[in-house]
């Protein structure tokens, strides 16, 4: 802008120079030529006095230093010439101020030379004898002033080119000053020029609009980063060529990065194929899905495109964790399968005995033993049907249970009475030990528990062998512990036996009506009470499992 107003003035000023300059010149030559005029009419009119009083005497004795004398005879022919010898002098009886002189009395001419850069003034006046005396001047054309005046012209140029570069410096500076002085964050306390004032209002306004703004979006931003950052599904937000714009903590966590990837593509940080072409798809406006396995689990991947004006201008990517969902499915699928198995081969039994018998095949004397094997398989198969209901109770969380105070001691002391019996039959003496211990919790869950271990402890145990339930207060919390002298658990097989139809030995454990399904019961109502259950069992030397509840 500076620049801008230096040329400006720069050029307005030699503009008016010229200008000025040029007119200046006019004038003056008009003028200096009219006072030319003047002075040769009255010397015109002197001569003639002369010239009427001494005749050519006069004119010879005269000096013509600054003009031309001519006299001219009433027939054109040149009587006397003070520059030219009148014998090769042209008729001039023609000639303007003559005719006009002869007209008139008096009359004036001018004319260019042939170059044009001198230019004649006549002066005529006609004598009372009929002839004329004619006076003519040289007068300068405006050109040859102006070339004459070069030098003169060119230095005050110079001068008014150096006084125009500092005036349009400093002029310029002055105007744009106040410009560059300007306050834009508080656009109204500025003291600049008037004209600016509606300007300034208008930066004013906008300002505090932008500011507003700025505002709202800076705590929409913060909900959204509070918000994602919870999430524990992986968000990510990218243009449509897979540019990152926003990653949320868990979705940086699952691609190994922190939150500065912004910025870069999304396949720099995965190259998964499944991933490029769920993004290729949704790319191309088509919602997509995949799975992928991560260093934290399985996670399902939905990438869905957003659109504005009907073009795709950016991709939401989704990460859910499935892995527990697979984890549950593939147990089902399992469990469905197991229960299935379970239950065909007492019903098998059951129905081969049953036809049997419904056929006359069984000899009197054998009805005995094919009832009692019904009635075995049929009372393993509701011990079986009663388990896997305890168990998906148990999975649906069993909310609707009571919780109460329980005292372990008399609970552990109600369950030995019952397996008593039992554990006769097995000669294996059962014996509680340890002190009264209450907790709060679901009487029959614990109730399960307890049997479920000593029921245990009692049938992987040998002749002769012992089972101490022992109940105390241990470290702050409340210890139940089934300790037998059986047949043990081998390492590998310890951290399996909490598997729904896990068995070490599937024969022994069917042999003895097993389901397969008690130390789950076990597992699943200690969690329910936030239990930590620990085993430790050496192979024909006896397990303890201890259930810690807190
Ligand atoms: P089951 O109905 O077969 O007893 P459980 O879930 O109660 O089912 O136990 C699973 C398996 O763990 C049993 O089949 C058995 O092999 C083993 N097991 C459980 N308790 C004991 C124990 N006290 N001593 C030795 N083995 C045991």
């Amino acid at each position: 802008m500076t620049k801008r107003i230096f040329y400006t003035v720069f050029i307005v000023a030699i503009g008016v120079f010229f200008s000025s300059l040029i007119l200046f010149i006019t004038v003056l030559y008009e003028y200096f030529s009219g006072v030319q005029r003047d002075q040769l009419l009255i010397q015109t009119e002197l001569a003639a006095q002369g010239v009427q009083n001494e005749g050519i005497k006069y004119l010879e004795g005269l000096s013509a230093d600054h003009c031309r004398i001519t006299w001219i005879g009433r027939d054109g022919i040149v009587l006397y010439d003070s520059a030219s010898d009148i014998g090769e002098m042209e008729n001039h009886f023609q000639r303007e101020e003559v005719q006009d002189a002869l007209a008139e009395g008096y009359g004036t001419g001018a004319r260019y030379s042939s170059t044009l850069t001198e230019r004649y003034f006549y002066s005529a006046k006609r004598l009372p004898d009929g002839t004329v005396l004619r006076l003519s001047a040289i007068q300068n054309s405006l050109f040859m002033l102006i070339l004459g005046m070069l030098q003169p012209i060119g230095i005050i140029f110079l001068a008014m080119v150096a006084v125009s570069i500092i005036l349009a410096l400093r002029l310029s500076k002055n105007i744009v000053r106040p410009l560059n002085e300007l306050n834009l964050d508080k656009p109204l306390e500025n003291d600049g020029y008037d004209e600016f004032v509606p300007l300034l209002r208008r930066i004013d306004i906008q300002q505090r609009e932008i500011k507003r703004q700025k505002g709202e979006l800076k705590q929409m931003k913060n909900e959204f980063e509070v918000l994602t950052s919870s999430m524990a599904e992986g968000l990510i937000l990218m243009n449509c060529s897979g540019t990152i714009l926003s990653i949320n903590h868990a979705a940086a966590k699952l691609f190994d990065t922190d939150r500065s990837c912004t910025g870069e593509n999304i396949l720099s940080l995965n190259r998964n194929q499944d991933l490029a072409g769920v993004l290729y798809r949704a790319k191309n406006g088509e919602p997509a899905e995949t799975v992928m396995d991560f260093s934290y689990g399985r996670y399902q991947v939905d990438a869905s495109p957003v659109s504005a004006g009907g073009k795709v201008s950016g991709i939401v990517l989704l990460l859910l964790d499935v892995t527990e969902k697979e984890k549950a499915e593939q147990m089902r699928r399992e469990f469905t399968a197991n229960v299935s198995h379970e239950l065909k081969t007492p019903l098998h039994t059951i129905s081969g005995s049953a036809e049997l018998m419904a056929g006359g095949l069984v000899k009197p004397e054998d009805i005995a033993v094919f009832s009692e094997r019904i009635y075995a398989e049929s009372r393993r198969m509701i011990r079986l049907v009663e388990d896997i209901i305890k168990l998906s109770h148990l999975d649906e969380g069993a909310s609707d249970m009571n919780w109460e105070k329980v005292d372990l001691y008399l609970l552990a002391d109600e369950t030995v009475k019952l397996l008593l019996p039992e554990a006769e039959k097995a000669e294996v003496t059962l014996e509680l030990h340890g002190e009264t211990t209450c907790i709060y919790g679901i009487r029959q869950l614990l109730q399960g528990i307890v049997y479920n271990l000593c029921d245990n402890a009692v049938k992987y145990n040998r002749r002769g062998g012992t089972v101490r339930v022992d109940i105390r207060k241990k470290d702050g919390f409340s210890v139940l512990s089934v300790a037998d002298s059986g047949i043990g658990v081998s390492a590998e097989h310890q951290e399996r036996i909490f598997e729904r139809f896990y068995r070490v030995d599937k024969s022994h454990s069917k042999e003895i009506g097993g389901t397969g399904l008690g130390l789950s019961i076990v597992k699943h109502a200690s969690k329910l009470h936030g239990a930590q259950i620990d085993i430790h069992s050496i192979p024909d030397s006896g397990t303890v499992i201890t259930v810690r509840f807190p």
